[in-house]
């Protein structure tokens, strides 16, 4: 993940070694050149232009420092920028005042939801919530088992409808599995739900009306960075279809350009919370604007 960006980025910065002081010619090169780098690492337009014009604005009025030669100037710039693109500040899970939190999971299947419940689950256990995970993904076959093998291997309990029940119905599991975890001390309750291959307005319905239902304290949007700029457009479809407060992005140890973490936050206004980096529960954290743009920097 974003090795061509960094790269592109690093011999944009050398280019500029061994200058005195940045020239016009200079910043609008250098700025032709990143623009090309995030163009190139599926960076949506939007968030190029504005990217680009804040750069030059701020290395035309940077003062002269004797700190900094002209590449550490651009290079403290562009930092501060892609952290500032990234969403600034790490965004903390909000707990509800009377428990359970409830987070409700939203996203195409294959985005890493059912993994993502497992990994959320644990990481909030090693801080001693105590999570139910509910499958609410009632849709496949599969779904159910799937979560109750991520739920065995999270140490996480799971509330599913009955064996022989039938379907189901994921707003009516949605909705008993809050009563559930107020009766067994699950301070968080983490919910599953359907996704499809593309996007589908079955699917938003299904989920919208079990937002309704339960009116989750958090709503996360799961999308898998692989997808390039198809994320963003899933992301504004589920933005107007069910509506989220915050971005899971999964699989960032693939080899995405990372167009999707660069663009999500500018496009749908909503901070990306957590990195998704493996198979393995444990490949799982907050989001760290700050060491990303480092990662990026490097
Ligand atoms: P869902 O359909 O949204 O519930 O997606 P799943 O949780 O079933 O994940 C789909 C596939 O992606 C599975 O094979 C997961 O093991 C894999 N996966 C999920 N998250 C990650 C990740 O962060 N990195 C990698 N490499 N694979 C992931």
């Amino acid at each position: 993940m974003f090795e061509t960006l960094s790269d592109r980025l690093t011999s944009v910065f050398s280019s500029l070694r061994g200058k005195g002081r940045l020239s016009e010619e200079d910043i609008n090169a250098t700025s032709r050149e990143i623009r090309l780098a995030l163009l190139e690492a599926d960076v949506a337009l939007p968030v190029v232009r504005e990217f680009i014009s804040r750069i030059k604005e701020r290395a035309r009025g940077e003062e002269v420092s004797k700190a900094l030669n002209p590449a550490q100037q651009v290079i403290k710039i562009v930092n501060e920028e892609l952290v500032e693109i990234l969403g600034g500040e790490t965004r903390q899970v909000r707990f509800a005042k009377n428990p359970p939190t409830v987070i409700m999971l939203a996203g195409l299947q294959g985005a890493g939801k059912t993994t993502l419940a497992g990994k959320l689950a644990k990481w909030l256990s090693a801080d001693r919530n105590t999570p139910l995970l509910v499958a609410a993904d009632l849709q496949r076959p599969n779904a159910v088992t799937q979560l109750q093998v991520v739920g065995e291997r999270a140490s996480t309990p799971v509330f599913a409808p009955e064996p022989g029940n039938g379907q189901g119905d994921p707003v009516e599991v949605a909705r008993a599995s809050i009563e559930h975890a107020r009766h067994n001390n699950h301070n968080v309750v983490i919910i599953d739900t359907a996704g499809r291959l593309g996007v589908d307005s079955e699917m938003m319905q299904q989920a919208a009306d079990i937002r309704d239902a339960v009116s989750p304290d958090e709503i996360l949007f799961v999308v898998d960075a692989m997808i390039g700029q198809d994320a963003v457009n899933t992301a504004q479809a589920f933005l107007d279809g069910v509506g989220y407060d915050a971005v899971a992005l999964t699989k960032l140890d693939g080899d995405a350009r990372g167009g999707a973490a660069l663009s999500i936050r500018h496009i749908t206004g909503r901070p990306i919370m957590f990195a998704s980096t493996g198979e393995k529960l444990e490949d799982f954290d907050l989001f760290h604007p700050d060491r990303m743009a480092s990662r990026i920097l490097d």
